[in-house]
């Protein structure tokens, strides 16, 4: 038996990919090493454009636990200074603050219920490529196996063993002269500020929560989750602590010499898990290639970078969300040639700026006066509107634009949060993707677009509808959300009808016979 996708890896990036595919109308099997879920907690929220990205699959609901759309956040941070984010007009960032192992479980809630299979307990071993698929050795709880797939997915983390095996660099940089210590903990009520949810800390001052807080010393995090109260600090140049793990002591004398002063921390409530953690430098590092004719790389297997701003999900769950429709595009064989490769000219640009943008936060965060110096001149930098939009632009994914030709302002950008009149009644756009299936919104007065589908109706859906004055007449979304066209027309006339064709084309293949 050939399966059409083996996916490496049941982390958060599997399992979305698992998720897109099922939704394209593939089967994949995810192979995951680990017998059990991890316990392990990495991440703290999901930040930026991933958030519409998931309200788009119906996962924002479910991770809220609510029916309230996405809002943008009124306030985030770059290399530990503040953004005001509330004066912006199209503010792009927003914020979900939930914990990555719950992002797992949802995620793996959903595939199972698509029908995804998951293998826990086996890991992928070893891979052989030849022109029609892999041949994939495992080791599974029963012993060794091999599998033969189509095409086969690495997404098994930073030290992934298929991008190993396939050959694929991983250049980059290695840093060793930072040690974090994080933990769960408690501190005194008395030091809370009720207004802020801040910190009054003696003989320092005040801390704003959630906010990274830098000093000449180190870094400082005060952020009060649902799930627990954590405080982390980073220090540079010191001995990195060897193997053994931090005590809250450490992390005590560690806040003692980043804040000159003490802050009596006591051991978390409640049941746990708990963190407490020191991890000691890190990797900024992005793969040679994202793809080996048969094998492609998705999330950290991909690219590393450092976890200030959070960017490390909405770069790998939207790197998943590009990659699912297209392969099974490939696979159902109705894919223009060369599809499959724009995964990586669409997305390693992506990944690119979120190298540069940690990396320049980074360097913004460490100690010594000519960063000091440097942060005084980007705070001034940061007063101006422009910057601010520049910046949560870029930390948020939104200035991402695929190069999808055309010439509307929307192409190659995610599509708008538009609310559609539609003869079932107002409906939001982010409802009509959960299928992940391509849509012809077609908002013109006079539903104008009925017959130019002809050819694709197989592969694209026709929404017809009324939307705000602002609008687009026409809009070809993409299963990831995309626009691969858009028109102010209220018409069709033979110029935009020929744009659409091409669009439709270079996105979802040649027509079809007559009827579709
Ligand atoms: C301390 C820390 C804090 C972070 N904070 C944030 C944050 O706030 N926001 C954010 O967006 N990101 C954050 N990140 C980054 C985020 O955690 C990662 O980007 C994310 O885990 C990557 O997911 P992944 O699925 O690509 O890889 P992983 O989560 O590493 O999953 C890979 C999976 O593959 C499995 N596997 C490995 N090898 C094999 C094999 N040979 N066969 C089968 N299975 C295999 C592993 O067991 C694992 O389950 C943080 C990371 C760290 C370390």
């Amino acid at each position: 038996m050939t399966v059409d996708v083996l996916i490496a890896g049941a982390g958060p990036n599997g399992l979305m990919l698992a998720c897109e595919l099922s939704l394209g109308g593939i089967r994949p099997i995810v192979l995951e090493r680990l017998p059990e879920n991890t316990k392990e907690n990495r991440a703290n929220g999901l930040v930026g454009q991933v958030v519409r990205a998931l309200d788009r699959r119906g996962l924002y609901e479910r991770l809220t636990g609510g029916a309230e759309p996405p809002r943008p956040s009124p306030a985030f941070v770059f290399g530990a200074m503040p953004l005001e984010l509330s004066r912006l007009d199209d503010n792009p960032m927003y914020g979900l603050a939930v914990p990555q192992r719950r992002v797992e479980q949802v995620l793996e809630e959903r595939a199972r219920e698509l029908g995804v299979q998951i293998r826990r307990g086996h890991e992928l071993t070893g891979l052989t490529q030849d022109e029609d698929g892999v041949t994939v050795e495992i080791t599974g709880p029963e012993g060794p196996y091999t599998l033969r797939t189509r095409f086969l997915v690495g997404a098994d983390g930073g030290r992934s063993r298929v991008r190993k095996l396939c050959g694929i660099g991983f250049p980059g940089v290695t840093r060793d002269d930072s040690v974090s210590i994080g933990a769960h903990v408690t501190v005194p009520a008395e030091l809370v500020d009720a207004a802020t949810g801040g910190l009054n800390v003696p003989g320092y001052g005040p801390i704003p929560p959630f906010m990274h807080h830098r000093t000449d010393h180190g870094l400082f995090v005060y952020a009060p989750f649902p799930t627990g109260t954590l405080v982390n600090t980073t220090e540079w140049h010191r001995d990195g602590g060897g193997d053994q793990p931090p005590t809250l002591d450490d992390l005590r004398e560690s806040v003692r010499r980043v804040l000159g002063a003490d802050l009596p921390l006591g051991p978390p409530d409640g049941d746990g898990p708990h963190l407490l953690r020191r991890l000691s430098g890190g990797n900024t590092r992005l793969a040679e290639r994202f793809r080996d004719r048969r094998v492609l790389l998705a999330g950290d297997a991909a690219h590393v970078h450092s976890a200030i701003g959070g960017p490390g999900l909405n770069l790998g769950l939207q790197d998943t969300i590009n990659l699912g429709w297209k392969l099974a595009a490939e696979i159902h064989g109705w894919a223009p040639p060369g599809l499959l490769d724009t995964y990586e000219t669409e997305r390693r640009p992506a990944a690119e700026r979120v190298v540069m943008h940690t990396q320049a936060q980074s360097a913004l965060i460490a100690p010594g006066p000519e960063v000091t110096a440097l942060r005084a001149l980007f705070t001034e930098l940061l007063r101006d509107e422009r910057t601010t939009k520049h910046i949560a632009d870029l930390m948020s994914g939104a200035d991402i634009r695929y190069d999808l030709g055309g010439d509307h302002l929307l192409t190659g950008r995610p599509a708008p949060d538009l609310t559609l009149e539609t003869e079932n009644g107002p409906v939001r756009l982010a409802e009509l993707t959960r299928t992940a299936r391509p849509l012809l919104l077609d908002l013109t007065p006079e539903a104008a677009l009925a017959g130019a589908l002809e050819g694709w109706r197989d592969r694209v859906d026709l929404v017809v509808g009324k939307a705000s004055e602002d609008a687009p007449a026409a809009l070809l979304v993409r299963p990831d959300c995309f626009v691969a066209w858009a028109s102010d027309s209220p018409r069709l006339d033979d110029k935009e009808g020929d744009a659409l064709r091409a669009a439709l084309t270079a996105a979802f293949g040649a027509p079809s016979g007559a009827g579709g």
